[in-house]
Protein backbone atom coordinates (compact mmCIF):
# COMPACT_ATOMS: atom_id res chain seq x y z
CA UNK A 1 0.00 0.00 0.00
CA UNK A 2 2.65 2.22 0.58
CA UNK A 3 4.86 1.29 -2.41
CA UNK A 4 5.09 4.96 -4.38
CA UNK A 5 3.83 6.63 -1.77
CA UNK A 6 6.64 9.41 -2.82
CA UNK A 7 5.35 10.95 -5.87
CA UNK A 8 1.77 10.38 -5.72
CA UNK A 9 -0.83 13.05 -6.93
CA UNK A 10 -3.45 14.69 -5.31
CA UNK A 11 -5.64 13.17 -7.25
CA UNK A 12 -4.32 10.04 -5.99
CA UNK A 13 -4.40 11.23 -2.86
CA UNK A 14 -8.09 12.78 -2.85
CA UNK A 15 -9.46 9.14 -4.43
CA UNK A 16 -7.56 7.30 -1.37
CA UNK A 17 -9.84 9.84 1.04
CA UNK A 18 -12.65 9.33 -0.62
CA UNK A 19 -12.96 5.58 -0.41
CA UNK A 20 -11.43 5.97 3.58
CA UNK A 21 -14.35 8.53 3.94
CA UNK A 22 -17.35 6.46 2.26
CA UNK A 23 -19.94 6.00 4.79
CA UNK A 24 -20.72 2.21 6.46
CA UNK A 25 -22.94 0.44 5.18
CA UNK A 26 -25.75 0.82 7.76
CA UNK A 27 -27.02 -1.35 10.13
CA UNK A 28 -30.47 -0.86 9.53
CA UNK A 29 -29.76 -2.35 5.87
CA UNK A 30 -28.51 -5.39 6.55
CA UNK A 31 -31.00 -8.69 5.26
CA UNK A 32 -31.83 -10.87 7.92
CA UNK A 33 -29.76 -11.32 10.47
CA UNK A 34 -32.50 -10.34 12.92
CA UNK A 35 -31.13 -11.37 16.53
CA UNK A 36 -27.89 -9.80 15.37
CA UNK A 37 -29.38 -6.72 14.69
CA UNK A 38 -31.61 -6.60 17.55
CA UNK A 39 -28.58 -7.56 20.06
CA UNK A 40 -26.48 -4.60 18.74
CA UNK A 41 -29.40 -2.40 18.76
CA UNK A 42 -29.93 -3.00 22.68
CA UNK A 43 -25.94 -2.68 23.28
CA UNK A 44 -26.35 0.07 21.93
CA UNK A 45 -29.31 1.28 23.87
CA UNK A 46 -27.85 0.15 27.52
CA UNK A 47 -23.92 -0.43 27.18
CA UNK A 48 -24.22 -2.24 30.80
CA UNK A 49 -25.27 -5.42 28.97
CA UNK A 50 -21.90 -5.87 28.56
CA UNK A 51 -19.04 -7.40 25.92
CA UNK A 52 -20.78 -9.20 22.73
CA UNK A 53 -19.29 -11.97 20.79
CA UNK A 54 -20.52 -12.36 16.86
CA UNK A 55 -19.60 -15.91 15.73
CA UNK A 56 -19.62 -17.18 12.97
CA UNK A 57 -17.92 -17.80 9.22
CA UNK A 58 -16.51 -15.00 6.92
CA UNK A 59 -18.68 -12.92 4.93
CA UNK A 60 -21.95 -12.74 7.33
CA UNK A 61 -21.61 -9.22 7.89
CA UNK A 62 -20.59 -9.35 11.72
CA UNK A 63 -18.24 -7.06 11.36
CA UNK A 64 -20.21 -4.33 9.02
CA UNK A 65 -23.36 -4.87 11.69
CA UNK A 66 -20.90 -3.82 14.25
CA UNK A 67 -19.96 -0.96 12.71
CA UNK A 68 -22.92 0.03 11.63
CA UNK A 69 -23.66 0.70 14.92
CA UNK A 70 -21.23 4.11 14.67
CA UNK A 71 -24.59 5.56 12.86
CA UNK A 72 -27.48 4.67 15.82
CA UNK A 73 -24.94 5.63 19.09
CA UNK A 74 -26.09 8.67 20.69
CA UNK A 75 -23.61 11.83 21.13
CA UNK A 76 -22.00 12.27 24.51
CA UNK A 77 -20.95 15.25 26.69
CA UNK A 78 -17.24 15.54 26.97
CA UNK A 79 -14.71 17.70 28.49
CA UNK A 80 -13.10 20.02 25.47
CA UNK A 81 -9.76 18.73 24.17
CA UNK A 82 -9.34 15.45 26.89
CA UNK A 83 -7.99 12.66 24.91
CA UNK A 84 -9.82 9.98 27.49
CA UNK A 85 -13.40 11.58 26.81
CA UNK A 86 -14.27 12.68 30.85
CA UNK A 87 -17.55 12.91 31.51
CA UNK A 88 -17.29 16.54 32.82
CA UNK A 89 -20.57 15.43 35.30
CA UNK A 90 -18.68 12.59 37.12
CA UNK A 91 -16.21 13.83 39.20
CA UNK A 92 -14.80 10.06 40.01
CA UNK A 93 -13.71 8.91 36.65
CA UNK A 94 -12.08 12.35 35.31
CA UNK A 95 -8.48 12.07 33.93
CA UNK A 96 -5.47 13.59 36.13
CA UNK A 97 -5.58 16.69 33.54
CA UNK A 98 -8.97 16.81 34.17
CA UNK A 99 -8.79 16.80 37.54
CA UNK A 100 -5.88 19.51 37.61
CA UNK A 101 -8.16 21.82 35.29
CA UNK A 102 -11.17 21.22 37.73
CA UNK A 103 -9.04 22.33 41.11
CA UNK A 104 -8.19 25.51 39.29
CA UNK A 105 -11.25 26.44 37.70
CA UNK A 106 -14.43 24.51 39.03
CA UNK A 107 -15.72 24.57 35.98
CA UNK A 108 -14.56 22.20 32.92
CA UNK A 109 -15.31 23.38 29.33
CA UNK A 110 -17.47 20.99 27.67
CA UNK A 111 -18.09 19.81 24.15
CA UNK A 112 -20.65 17.54 22.31
CA UNK A 113 -18.79 14.02 20.21
CA UNK A 114 -20.13 11.09 18.79
CA UNK A 115 -19.66 8.02 20.82
CA UNK A 116 -16.55 6.53 19.78
CA UNK A 117 -17.09 3.48 18.42
CA UNK A 118 -12.82 2.43 17.62
CA UNK A 119 -11.34 -0.85 16.15
CA UNK A 120 -8.19 -3.12 17.33
CA UNK A 121 -5.99 -3.41 13.92
CA UNK A 122 -4.72 -6.93 14.39
CA UNK A 123 -1.26 -6.68 15.07
CA UNK A 124 -0.72 -3.35 16.90
CA UNK A 125 1.43 -2.57 19.44
CA UNK A 126 0.94 -2.81 23.15
CA UNK A 127 1.61 1.05 22.57
CA UNK A 128 -0.61 1.76 20.42
CA UNK A 129 -3.55 -0.18 22.36
CA UNK A 130 -2.91 0.71 25.83
CA UNK A 131 -0.59 3.92 25.70
CA UNK A 132 2.73 4.78 26.89
CA UNK A 133 4.83 7.39 28.24
CA UNK A 134 6.46 10.03 25.56
CA UNK A 135 10.05 11.19 25.75
CA UNK A 136 8.86 13.93 27.98
CA UNK A 137 7.55 11.37 30.14
CA UNK A 138 4.08 12.60 29.05
CA UNK A 139 1.21 9.78 28.97
CA UNK A 140 -0.48 9.28 25.57
CA UNK A 141 -3.38 7.14 25.44
CA UNK A 142 -3.40 4.05 23.42
CA UNK A 143 -6.61 3.22 21.51
CA UNK A 144 -8.14 1.81 25.21
CA UNK A 145 -8.38 5.35 26.60
CA UNK A 146 -9.40 7.35 23.42
CA UNK A 147 -12.21 4.68 22.99
CA UNK A 148 -13.72 5.61 26.92
CA UNK A 149 -17.42 5.74 27.09
CA UNK A 150 -17.50 3.91 24.06
CA UNK A 151 -17.48 0.61 21.93
CA UNK A 152 -14.22 -1.70 21.07
CA UNK A 153 -14.55 -3.63 18.03
CA UNK A 154 -12.20 -6.60 17.64
CA UNK A 155 -12.51 -8.85 14.45
CA UNK A 156 -10.98 -12.51 14.73
CA UNK A 157 -10.97 -12.29 18.26
CA UNK A 158 -9.35 -15.63 18.19
CA UNK A 159 -6.41 -14.73 15.99
CA UNK A 160 -5.31 -12.01 18.62
CA UNK A 161 -2.51 -12.63 21.24
CA UNK A 162 -4.49 -14.19 24.05
CA UNK A 163 -2.86 -11.93 26.37
CA UNK A 164 -4.14 -8.89 25.05
CA UNK A 165 -7.39 -10.26 24.48
CA UNK A 166 -7.01 -10.97 28.42
CA UNK A 167 -5.81 -8.03 29.29
CA UNK A 168 -9.12 -5.97 27.03
CA UNK A 169 -11.73 -8.48 28.80
CA UNK A 170 -10.01 -7.37 32.05
CA UNK A 171 -10.38 -3.86 31.62
CA UNK A 172 -13.98 -4.16 30.41
CA UNK A 173 -14.54 -5.69 33.95
CA UNK A 174 -12.80 -3.14 36.04
CA UNK A 175 -13.32 0.42 33.64
CA UNK A 176 -10.03 1.20 34.96
CA UNK A 177 -6.11 1.50 33.15
CA UNK A 178 -3.57 1.42 35.22
CA UNK A 179 0.00 1.91 33.37
CA UNK A 180 2.93 1.19 35.04
CA UNK A 181 6.52 1.74 33.06
CA UNK A 182 9.91 1.93 34.60
CA UNK A 183 9.34 4.06 37.74
CA UNK A 184 6.22 6.32 36.70
CA UNK A 185 2.45 5.23 36.78
CA UNK A 186 -0.58 7.01 34.83
CA UNK A 187 -3.87 5.83 35.84
CA UNK A 188 -7.49 6.58 33.84
CA UNK A 189 -10.80 5.12 33.20
CA UNK A 190 -11.17 2.92 30.50
CA UNK A 191 -14.56 2.20 30.59
CA UNK A 192 -15.82 0.63 27.14
CA UNK A 193 -17.75 -1.86 25.87
CA UNK A 194 -16.08 -5.18 23.85
CA UNK A 195 -17.50 -6.28 20.31
CA UNK A 196 -15.69 -9.26 19.16
CA UNK A 197 -16.14 -11.34 16.08
CA UNK A 198 -14.69 -14.43 15.07
CA UNK A 199 -14.89 -17.02 12.45
CA UNK A 200 -14.59 -20.86 14.28
CA UNK A 201 -12.54 -21.73 11.16
CA UNK A 202 -9.35 -19.51 11.68
CA UNK A 203 -8.84 -21.62 15.12
CA UNK A 204 -9.76 -21.98 18.20
CA UNK A 205 -10.99 -19.35 21.29
CA UNK A 206 -10.60 -20.29 24.75
CA UNK A 207 -13.69 -21.33 26.28
CA UNK A 208 -12.85 -19.11 29.16
CA UNK A 209 -12.21 -16.20 26.99
CA UNK A 210 -15.61 -16.79 25.08
CA UNK A 211 -17.35 -17.42 28.69
CA UNK A 212 -16.04 -13.67 30.01
CA UNK A 213 -18.71 -12.21 27.20
CA UNK A 214 -22.16 -12.09 28.46
CA UNK A 215 -23.33 -12.07 25.01
CA UNK A 216 -22.55 -14.58 22.76
CA UNK A 217 -24.77 -15.05 19.21
CA UNK A 218 -23.73 -17.61 16.88
CA UNK A 219 -24.57 -15.92 13.27
CA UNK A 220 -25.69 -17.96 10.65
CA UNK A 221 -25.39 -17.53 6.80
CA UNK A 222 -28.53 -16.58 5.34
CA UNK A 223 -29.69 -19.63 3.11
CA UNK A 224 -33.03 -18.25 1.69
CA UNK A 225 -32.57 -17.68 -2.08
CA UNK A 226 -34.45 -14.38 -2.30
CA UNK A 227 -33.00 -13.23 0.62
CA UNK A 228 -29.28 -14.05 -0.41
CA UNK A 229 -29.79 -12.41 -4.21
CA UNK A 230 -31.48 -9.08 -1.66
CA UNK A 231 -28.36 -9.31 -0.53
CA UNK A 232 -26.02 -9.08 -3.21
CA UNK A 233 -28.63 -6.40 -4.85
CA UNK A 234 -27.93 -4.47 -2.05
CA UNK A 235 -24.12 -4.53 -1.24
CA UNK A 236 -24.02 -3.76 -5.30
CA UNK A 237 -25.67 -0.50 -4.46
CA UNK A 238 -23.57 0.35 -1.81
CA UNK A 239 -20.53 -0.23 -3.69
CA UNK A 240 -21.49 1.38 -6.48
CA UNK A 241 -22.08 4.85 -4.37
CA UNK A 242 -21.90 4.54 -1.02
CA UNK A 243 -22.94 7.88 -0.28
CA UNK A 244 -26.37 7.63 -2.62
CA UNK A 245 -27.52 4.31 -0.43
CA UNK A 246 -26.68 5.69 2.64
CA UNK A 247 -28.78 8.70 2.36
CA UNK A 248 -31.80 6.44 1.09
CA UNK A 249 -31.56 4.73 3.94
CA UNK A 250 -31.68 7.97 5.96
CA UNK A 251 -35.21 7.95 7.24
CA UNK A 252 -34.95 4.65 8.36
CA UNK A 253 -31.24 5.49 10.05
CA UNK A 254 -32.70 7.99 12.23
CA UNK A 255 -36.28 6.39 13.37
CA UNK A 256 -33.79 3.60 14.73
CA UNK A 257 -31.23 6.32 16.25
CA UNK A 258 -34.22 8.06 18.24
CA UNK A 259 -34.59 4.71 19.55
CA UNK A 260 -31.74 4.11 20.90
CA UNK A 261 -31.54 7.34 22.48
CA UNK A 262 -34.69 7.55 23.95
CA UNK A 263 -33.50 4.35 25.39
CA UNK A 264 -30.62 5.74 26.73
CA UNK A 265 -32.77 8.79 28.26
CA UNK A 266 -35.11 5.86 29.60
CA UNK A 267 -32.80 3.22 31.13
CA UNK A 268 -32.15 4.41 34.25
CA UNK A 269 -35.56 4.66 35.14
CA UNK A 270 -36.45 1.46 34.71
CA UNK A 271 -37.82 -0.73 36.37
CA UNK A 272 -37.64 -4.87 36.87
CA UNK A 273 -40.71 -5.96 38.80
CA UNK A 274 -40.29 -8.15 41.62
CA UNK A 275 -41.88 -11.09 39.43
CA UNK A 276 -39.60 -10.80 36.83
CA UNK A 277 -36.82 -10.84 38.99
CA UNK A 278 -38.26 -14.17 40.03
CA UNK A 279 -38.12 -15.81 36.86
CA UNK A 280 -34.86 -14.63 36.07
CA UNK A 281 -33.24 -16.01 39.15
CA UNK A 282 -35.31 -19.42 38.27
CA UNK A 283 -34.53 -19.91 34.71
CA UNK A 284 -30.96 -19.30 35.83
CA UNK A 285 -31.04 -22.10 38.30
CA UNK A 286 -32.35 -24.31 36.26
CA UNK A 287 -30.06 -24.52 33.10
CA UNK A 288 -27.47 -24.08 36.24
CA UNK A 289 -26.10 -20.78 35.54
CA UNK A 290 -27.13 -19.33 38.48
CA UNK A 291 -24.11 -16.65 38.99
CA UNK A 292 -24.59 -12.77 39.97
CA UNK A 293 -22.91 -11.54 36.87
CA UNK A 294 -25.14 -13.96 34.26
CA UNK A 295 -27.98 -12.65 36.03
CA UNK A 296 -26.65 -8.76 35.86
CA UNK A 297 -26.08 -9.48 32.29
CA UNK A 298 -29.60 -10.99 32.01
CA UNK A 299 -31.40 -7.94 33.79
CA UNK A 300 -29.69 -5.78 31.79
CA UNK A 301 -30.13 -6.80 28.25
CA UNK A 302 -34.02 -7.75 29.72
CA UNK A 303 -34.20 -3.78 30.62
CA UNK A 304 -32.82 -3.04 27.60
CA UNK A 305 -35.28 -4.60 25.53
CA UNK A 306 -38.06 -3.09 27.55
CA UNK A 307 -36.77 0.47 26.56
CA UNK A 308 -36.04 -0.12 23.28
CA UNK A 309 -40.07 -0.96 23.23
CA UNK A 310 -40.81 2.18 24.59
CA UNK A 311 -41.24 0.59 28.13
CA UNK A 312 -40.28 1.07 31.57
CA UNK A 313 -41.68 -1.56 33.37
CA UNK A 314 -39.48 -5.25 32.11
CA UNK A 315 -42.20 -7.90 31.43
CA UNK A 316 -41.72 -11.64 31.65
CA UNK A 317 -42.06 -11.37 27.25
CA UNK A 318 -38.74 -9.33 27.17
CA UNK A 319 -36.35 -11.77 29.24
CA UNK A 320 -37.66 -14.60 27.10
CA UNK A 321 -36.75 -12.45 24.12
CA UNK A 322 -32.81 -11.98 25.58
CA UNK A 323 -32.43 -15.25 26.90
CA UNK A 324 -31.16 -16.78 23.79
CA UNK A 325 -28.20 -14.12 23.13
CA UNK A 326 -27.54 -14.47 26.86
CA UNK A 327 -27.74 -17.98 27.79
CA UNK A 328 -27.69 -19.50 24.47
CA UNK A 329 -24.32 -20.13 24.06
CA UNK A 330 -23.87 -21.25 27.63
CA UNK A 331 -26.67 -23.65 27.72
CA UNK A 332 -25.93 -25.63 24.25
CA UNK A 333 -22.28 -26.28 25.01
ZN1 LIG B 1 -10.02 14.00 31.04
Amino acid sequence: MLEGLDDITFEDLSKFRKKEDAPEYPLVRIVGQQSMKKALMLLASNPDMGNMLLMGEEGIGKATAARGLRDLLPDINVVTECAFNCDPEDDDELCPGCKKTKAKKTKLDVITRPTPLSELPLGASDKIIFGGFDHKGDFKPGIIGKVNRGYLLVEKANLLNPSILDRLLALTETGVHKHTEDDKEFVHAARFVLIATLNPEDGELDVEAIARFPVVLNVKAIKDIEERIEIVRRVEAYKKDPEDFVTKSQREIAAFKNRVQNSRRMIKRADLPKKVATAINKVLKDVNQDNDWIKNALRQAALANAVFDDRLWVTLDDVAEVAEMVLGYRVES
